[in-house]
């Protein structure tokens, strides 16, 4: 079975019809602009960190390398786009004042990681890595939703829980922190590390999803992103396509 990704495994949960579509179907997915603005925020972050000895880009380098990378996909309208390039451009400018104020090189920076969870492999980019005073590390992951995490996100989010397995599978170095770096609002984000019961039970998780996946069970599930971009495809949204509409349930 070919490795897993947390996006994967997260597609899977949330309708794995969707992810058949997308992942072994492989039907392309329509650009939007958050992807952009996500991918080109998330790249500056990189850059800014990606330095060999301690002492960041300027804040100049920075906003000549965003305008080089900038992505332009999804956007509805020059003026939307324009918008947004320049709210970036805010985001990356208090970026680069909280973190040139503080400066430390991380362990690593957009670390690719490719693990094996009793022989299924598990796969992705983990965005950067810290070492704590205390010998143990950090992991990082930049995010830009809108609204601010809670407690309850930090504690339920199963991308931290499967980086923080892998970065141990890696380095056997234990992970002490885990944080959700919300850039639109530059805050951290943190929790303590997961337990060795939550670790195994996200193992648990990666292993049944594969199971089901490699029994070719990939059920229509409707969620709160429906409809997603293969409508024409789903039992669910498919009338719209075809002209023919679903069979109606017997009312008692
Ligand atoms: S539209 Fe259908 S296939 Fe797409 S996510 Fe919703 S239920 Fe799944």
């Amino acid at each position: 079975m070919k490795p897993l990704s947390y996006s994967q495994i997260a597609l899977y949960q949330s309708c794995p019809l969707h992810y058949k579509l997308q992942y072994i179907d492989g039907l392309k997915t329509k650009g939007k602009w958050y992807f952009s603005f996500g991918s080109t925020i998330h790249l500056c972050a990189e850059y800014f960190f990606k330095v060999r000895t301690p002492s960041p880009p300027s804040l100049e380098k920075v906003l000549k390398y965003y305008g080089e990378i900038w992505l332009s996909a999804g956007y509805q309208s020059a003026e939307e786009e324009a918008r947004y390039k320049d709210y970036g451009r805010q985001i990356l400018t208090k970026f680069w004042e909280v973190h040139s104020a503080d400066f430390r090189l991380p362990v690593a920076i957009e670390r690719m990681f490719y693990v094996d969870i009793d022989g299924i492999k598990l796969k992705g980019f983990i965005d950067r890595i810290d070492k704590l005073d205390s010998g143990g590390l950090s992991v990082v992951d930049y995010k830009t939703n809108k609204k601010l995490f809670t407690k309850a996100d930090l504690e339920n989010d199963l991308q931290l829980t499967l980086y923080q397995l892998a970065v141990e599978k890696m380095w056997f170095l234990p992970v002490e922190k885990l944080t959700l770096y919300h850039l639109r609002s530059n805050t951290t984000c943190s929790c303590a590390a997961r337990s060795e019961e939550q670790l195994e039970a996200a193992s648990r998780l990666v292993l049944e999803v594969a199971e089901n996946i490699s029994q070719n069970s990939f059920p229509a599930t409707e969620n709160q992103y429906c409809p997603c971009d293969f409508p024409e495809y789903c039992p669910y949204y498919i009338h719209k396509y075809s002209g023919i509409a679903p069979e109606l349930q017997e009312s008692e």
